[in-house]
């Protein structure tokens, strides 16, 4: 008997794990040195937990083996509304708070509870592809709105409004944005609000980056902007305080919650499907969002991250038909080929070929539901100097596939 996978996954797809990861695997096994440029995990490019964060963990692991509340330990609840009230969020409550494995389990969790067949969500082209993926698995349809490469990657408001239908039920905002780097300025930010009120549309508003900014960028919190809309604002310890794989991260519920009693509770039933977070990774968060913010030192135009984005961005741009437009957050670089330059018909072929020509891994631009095959992604987590043999053995691969 064959046993086949529901048919709800038909539309769901996440390449960023996806089977050019599986060939790296089988050639790391064959004993090749794979360079990794994939996946945004600090912790292999000795980016260290920070120590106050380890410390309070441990020091709570004596009372961490019980379920916690469903929504998740009050201390830590508590200091996601603290965070909240800086970012300029109004009237937050511990309530409106849901704790989760990650981000990742709460952009299912609140889409679930939303969605009904068929119901439409705004998703940016690229964007960080789990958003896509949650909304096929939920039943809805991803509709993406392009962001302008020629404007540092700021969405197109023009296509977003375009592409507003009457079954269009949400806005998904990644700020600062994976895979582009790009972080929205305030007034692109107020457009896109006003841009919600007209259409009553939701706002999740994926800001899991918000410390993790280059050359001064400012990042606002849409929320801040909108205390009239209902708002989800999701952010988490993975990326801005280097332990991805603590799975903590959280949801803030703000705005007109009134008008969503019925959501709420939606979401309160999955929340209590699940029972818990993870309750050690919830123990981090208090000590995070309380103390010192080490990741501002990593970012300095003297720190690592700063540095290699820099080196990243000005090999790419070095290379004959390759263009970068350099990121002011987050940690990745999205390049484009110029296919004036380069003949490049599929990008996953790209991906693969680089593999095991050169030994490089990174994600092509269609698993980011990029729709033509001239990017691809590049995470500037790795060191300064295998970023530039990485990028030396990009330029020697791209050497082979110029045109004429
Ligand atoms: N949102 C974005 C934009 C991301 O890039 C990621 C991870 O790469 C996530 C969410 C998921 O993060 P978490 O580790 O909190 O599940």
């Amino acid at each position: 008997m064959q046993v086949t996978q529901s048919a709800k996954l038909g539309n769901v797809c996440y390449d960023i794990r996806g089977p050019v990861l599986g060939r790296a695997r089988e050639l790391e096994a064959a004993g090749h040195r794979i360079l990794k440029l994939h996946i945004g995990n600090p912790a292999p490019f000795g980016f260290e937990c920070p120590p106050e964060l380890l410390q309070d963990m441990v020091r709570n692991l004596p009372d961490a083996h019980g379920y916690s509340d469903s929504k998740g330990i009050l201390p830590a609840r508590r200091a996601v509304v603290q965070r909240c009230e800086e970012m300029g969020i109004a009237d937050v409550d511990v309530e409106d708070v849901y704790l989760g494995n990650g981000v990742s389990e709460l952009i299912v969790m609140t889409l679930q509870a939303l969605l009904n067949n068929g119901d439409q969500v705004l998703i940016p082209a690229p964007d960080y592809p789990l958003w896509t993926a949650s909304v096929a698995l939920c039943g809805g349809q991803a509709v993406h709105y392009l962001c302008d490469e020629g404007a540092d990657w700021i969405p197109d408001l023009a296509d977003m409004e375009a592409k507003i239908t009457d079954r269009t039920r949400a806005l998904v905002l990644i700020n600062p944005n994976n895979p582009t780097g790009a972080v929205y300025p305030r007034p692109v930010l107020e457009q896109i609000v006003e841009l919600a009120r007209r259409h009553h549309l939701l706002i999740f508003a994926d800001e899991i980056y918000d410390k993790i900014l280059y050359d001064g960028a400012v990042h606002t919190s849409i929320a801040s902007l909108a205390p009239d809309l209902l708002c989800l604002t999701f952010g988490g310890l993975s990326k801005n305080y280097r332990v991805a794989g603590f799975r903590s991260g959280w949801v803030v519920l703000s705005g007109p919650k009134q008008h969503a009693a019925s959501y709420i509770e939606g979401l309160d039933i999955l929340a209590n499907m699940r029972l818990c977070p993870n309750v050690p990774g919830q123990h981090a968060i208090q000590a995070a969002l309380g103390g010192k913010q080490t990741i501002e030192e990593l970012v300095l135009p003297t720190g690592r991250l700063g540095e290699q984005r820099d080196r990243a961005a000005d090999r790419l741009n070095a290379l004959p038909g390759v263009s970068c437009v350099r990121p002011q957050g987050a940690l990745y670089v999205f390049p484009r080929l110029d296919p004036d330059v380069y003949a490049i018909e599929d990008d996953v072929r790209f991906a693969f070929d680089l593999l095991e020509e050169q030994k490089i891994l990174v994600v092509q631009g269609s698993g980011f539901n990029w729709p033509r095959p001239d990017h691809f992604r590049i995470v500037t987590l790795q060191y300064a100097d295998d970023l530039e043999e990485a990028i030396g053995r990009i330029g020697e691969f791209l050497a082979a596939r110029r045109r004429g």
